[in-house]
């Protein structure tokens, strides 16, 4: 009997397994599961070389050996993860300890804290199915006593065009050695010091808020100090519409007279360069249109957009000098105007402002500001320079007896990883004598002094270049490359004897 019954049993067994894989194919067709890239665990610290503690710093990963470089996001908003933010290819670390998942693979990682660090590059660490550990210890090069550094053009998620959120700001900037940032938002008063206190990282950064006063006929400039008023439109940003730039300053004077004025990228595009908006000829010192005014403090010579291409910095850095010589006596300012978490990055450039105790937490923005009005910084995408003349620093008045001489003495320190190949000295808008400097990894890598004979009041003025690249620190390395860049502010000459520099030729006509 028993077999008897077995069949049909048997049978409809059969019959059902094979309906059973049509129902499961006729059903409508749902995607395949998505293929997770495998990931494995890399457990990273990073240490002062010299105290040995454990310190902020990044992490860049480049992918080798058929290994794609990793995209820990595909946008602007950071992954946090174990007390870092990992964006693109990149970990911003506060702590310099944690565990973290990359996609399994071999990577070059790069461990950096800016330009005043070297750089320790681990080859071909393998990310697999067991954790691995990576350790490093970066020691400080660069010894930039008395001088903070500061990044004055910052964008983050206040802004209409930039996705980063302030918390993740606060982690790059760090990890990158940054000590002040200003907050510069398209007209919007935005503040970082809520953030920075809440990841307790005072010791490491302070920052000030203001505004990029953003226009669409006249261009963009960056306001610092003011104060947020989350009371009032734009959190007490200055209003633009309708007004010409000289109405736009003299309002800003009238309701933050201590406030920096500094013209953003015043050349870098028709629609936002302030100086090709109002047609300025710098050496004329002639502006074609109407409401245009030199009322500023500074004007950013290099922007973290144009240092891809330096014929644009070539030509902002002989405006600056036009300016100089006819007695417009603003500030050279590098700043980032970073809006993402790729290619621009915080911090390249950078301004060293010359403070009272070079420490984050002792400074303010009052003083920070009055610093650069007075010309006490200079800017940098990595080389950091001294420049001292008759014993005057930057920004100082110094007096040379008529058709007299004066010291004049430059050093130049880099971390290894940058390069320095050329020094040029300005005297005045002129280029007065220019060194070779021979590849090499020495800390002080170009020291000179030398006797300037001046005929008048003039000014004195230090540029650095480098010619090897700074990626994959910073730049795409394809078309957005960076390449160490240095400019100081001036020492004034005063050789009539007025006490006061007086310059050799007068103020042009702005506007008809
Ligand atoms: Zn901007």
């Amino acid at each position: 009997m028993l077999p008897w019954l077995l069949v049909p049993l048997l049978l409809l067994v059969s019959a059902a397994a094979a309906f059973l894989p049509r129902l499961w194919a006729a059903s409508p067709s749902l995607p395949p599961p998505p293929r997770l890239p495998r990931e494995g665990e890399l457990v990273y610290t990073i240490q002062d070389g010299d105290s040995g503690e454990l310190m902020p710093g990044r992490l860049t990963f480049i992918g080798v050996d058929g290994t794609p470089n990793p995209s820990f996001t595909r946008n602007d908003i950071g992954r946090q993860e174990a007390g870092a933010i990992l964006a693109y290819n990149k970990l911003m670390t506060l702590t310099g300890l944690g565990a973290v998942r990359v996609p399994v693979g071999s990577y070059d990682i790069y461990v950096s804290r800016g330009p005043e660090w070297d750089l320790k590059v681990l080859r071909k660490v393998r990310v697999g199915e067991q954790a691995v550990t990576v350790r490093a210890a970066l020691r400080r090069m660069v010894q930039t006593a008395g001088w903070l550094s500061a990044d004055l053009h910052v964008h983050a998620a206040c802004s209409p065009d930039s996705q980063v959120p302030m918390l993740h700001r606060v982690y790059e900037f760090v990890a990158e050695g940054v000590e002040m940032i200003a907050a510069t938002d398209h007209n919007v008063v935005c503040d970082y010091t809520g953030v920075i206190a809440l990841l307790g990282m005072e010791r490491h950064l302070v920052s000030t808020p203001g505004d990029e006063l953003t226009t669409a006929s006249w261009g963009h400039f960056g306001i610092l100090p003011l104060p947020q008023d989350l009371t009032r439109a734009g959190h007490g940003a200055p209003q633009a519409r309708g007004r010409t730039a000289a109405e736009m300053f003299r309002e800003v004077r009238l309701v933050a007279p201590e406030a920096l004025i500094n013209v953003h990228h015043p050349r870098i595009d028709p629609q936002i360069g302030y100086f090709t908006i109002g047609q300025y000829d710098s050496r004329s010192d002639q502006a074609g249109r109407k409401g245009f005014s030199l009322d500023v403090d500074a004007i950013e010579v290099l922007n973290g957009y144009q240092d891809a291409d330096r014929h644009s910095v070539d030509r902002m850095i002989e405006d600056w000098l036009n300016l100089l010589n006819h007695g417009h006596l603003v500030t050279a300012t590098g700043n980032s105007d970073t809006h993402h978490m790729t290619f621009n990055l915080g911090g390249y450039p950078r301004n060293y402002i010359m403070v009272q105790e070079d420490q984050p937490a002792a400074v303010t923005p009052q003083e920070i500001v009055r610093a650069l009005k007075a010309h006490r910084s200079f800017f940098s995408t990595g080389p950091f320079v001294k420049l001292l003349v008759g014993g005057g620093r930057l920004g100082d008045v110094v007096p040379v007896p008529p058709r007299g001489h004066v010291r004049v003495e430059i050093e130049v320190q880099a971390a290894p990883w940058i390069s320095v190949s050329t020094v040029s000295l300005y005297l005045g808008n002129q280029e007065h004598q220019r060194w070779s400097v021979a590849p090499g990894i020495d800390v002080v890598r170009f020291r000179q002094s030398l006797e300037v004979q001046v005929a008048h009041d003039s000014f004195v003025v230090v540029r650095v270049d480098g010619d090897r690249s700074l990626w994959p620190v910073v730049g795409d390395n394809h078309r957005y490359e960076v390449l160490p860049l240095a400019l100081t502010n001036p020492v004034f000459l005063d050789v009539d004897g007025n006490g006061a520099y007086d310059a050799p030729l007068p103020h042009g006509k702005h506007g008809p």
